[in-house]
């Protein structure tokens, strides 16, 4: 008999990611193989993001163009995970009959626990993982939820409090995907800089970067996110110290306005994240900055707007994500501030930032034409090899060698605002 299948559509961010792996090796353990699409699949999960209202419509979405592929006998099955799903899922049940199961991303062994329950996968103890398949690059999350309550957001509602994973599972568990070929790591935590303080012994983010830094075959190591407030000189002190550690931070500021960052709970002043950037760019050499930004807040007016824009000008960041500001539900801001900026003048100012970061990664990739960098080959796509720079930079190049998972030379040849062009030495 064919072997059943299974499909991951996954929104989000890249926790959302990492979750969606570790549920396909879950299933893989079941004894089912990744299948193309949701039509020729045996079990399909949904991993949503509710981080903006414009996420979740388009989970809906995807929810309502599968009740389509239900047949007689209730397959194929239908699972709905990812911060949409929380503890009560009543008005999730009562919204979509034809979903079968709903479970907390956090909890893998339901997904198991159900389809144990349905006859549909071996049973034992519990839910066995299936071994990681060789990937260059892999997210290890190291501390889920979070206890930040920033006024817009949802995910702490969604994904808990702060919780890190002890110390010596996560340097054994990339020392294994070392060994199986992966280069490199980056780890995960919604502000990943508090690792190990609700741990025994406390151990914090600089120890584990420099454990991991000690694991032969690893080349590099990145991390995201870090909260301005928590980024400390011990930190950047670590990531300027330690070879395999990637001169690249994320850094969201969300906003330029003190008036706007105190409103959104964010604990730093404008002067104080000028001030940690010129620190961190001291300190680390190259080191390539990302930022998010949120406009349309709730009291953010012209002169507010304008502050967010000239910080990012004068700041000169690296990559800038910007996103509409969008009311969430329990949050803060959704409760107590009306949401009074139009929905077209948001638009407006999420162009403006986006012109103006296009201009200044423009001529920041420019700069590097002629420049040699370091690519580690993550995958294939239209005849051209891409990977990343240690920097984070998107650098596509020609080759009919298989260079997946290698680290590579490139001489760059040409430069956009979102990629590099370059050739192997
Ligand atoms: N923990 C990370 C942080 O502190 O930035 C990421 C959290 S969130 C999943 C990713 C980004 O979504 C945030 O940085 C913020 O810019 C944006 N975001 C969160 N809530 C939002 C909201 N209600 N409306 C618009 N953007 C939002
Ligand atoms: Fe949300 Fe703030 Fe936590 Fe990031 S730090 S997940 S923006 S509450």
């Amino acid at each position: 008999a064919p072997m059943p299948r299974y499909h991951i559509w996954t929104i989000g961010c890249q926790m959302n990611r990492a979750d969606s792996e570790r549920i396909a090796r879950c299933l893989e353990g079941m004894g089912y193989a990744p299948g193309e699409s949701a039509e020729e699949a045996d079990v399909i999960v949904l991993n949503s993001c509710v981080v903006r209202q414009g996420a979740e419509d388009r989970v809906v979405g995807r929810l309502g163009s599968l009740k389509g592929l239900k047949r007689e006998g209730g397959h194929p099955v239908i699972a709905l995970t990812g911060c949409m799903v929380d503890s009560a899922t009543d008005e999730l049940t009562r919204r979509f009959p034809h979903v079968d199961l709903f479970f907390p991303p956090q909890d893998v062994a339901a997904l198991w626990r159900f389809m144990v329950g349905r006859g549909l996968a071996a049973q034992g103890a519990g839910p066995v993982f299936a071994a990681d398949p060789p990937r260059p690059s892999v997210f290890v999350p190291i501390v889920h939820g979070c206890n930040e309550f920033c006024a817009y957001c949802i995910v702490p509602y969604r994904r808990g409090r702060e919780q890190s994973r002890p110390l010596a599972d996560i340097v054994c568990q990339v020392a294994g995907l070392a060994t199986s070929g992966t280069r490199e790591v980056v780890l995960l935590g919604q502000n990943v800089n508090v690792y190990g303080r609700d741990l025994p012994g406390r151990p914090r983010l600089s120890q584990l970067l420099e454990e991991l830094n000690a694991i032969p075959g690893l080349a590099r190591i990145r991390f995201l996110t870090s909260h301005p407030r928590d980024t400390d000189d011990d930190l950047v002190a670590a990531v300027a110290r330690l070879d395999k550690v990637c001169e690249h931070m994320s850094l969201p500021v969300q906003a330029g306005d003190d008036q706007i960052l105190q409103a959104m709970g964010r604990r730093y002043t404008v002067a104080y994240y000028r001030d940690l950037v010129g620190r961190i760019r001291g300190a680390i050499p190259h080191v390539a900055l990302s930022t998010d930004v949120i406009v349309g807040f709730p009291g953010e007016g012209q002169e507010q707007f304008a502050r967010t824009y000239d910080l990012l000008r004068e700041l000169r960041l690296d990559s800038v994500h910007v996103a509409c500001y969008s009311p969430r539900p329990q949050t803060r801001a959704a409760r107590e501030l009306a949401d009074d900026v139009p929905p077209d003048e948001k638009e407006r100012r999420r162009q403006a930032i986006e012109g103006l970061q296009e201009g200044i990664a423009a001529a920041r990739n420019r700069g590097l034409v002629g420049e040699r960098v370091e690519v580690l080959v993550e995958g294939c796509k239209r005849g051209k090899w891409w990977g990343r720079t240690r920097s984070d930079r998107l650098v596509f190049f020609p080759g009919d060698a298989d260079r997946l998972g290698h680290l590579v030379e490139v001489e760059v040849t040409g430069a956009g605002p979102w990629s590099l062009q370059g050739r192997v030495l």
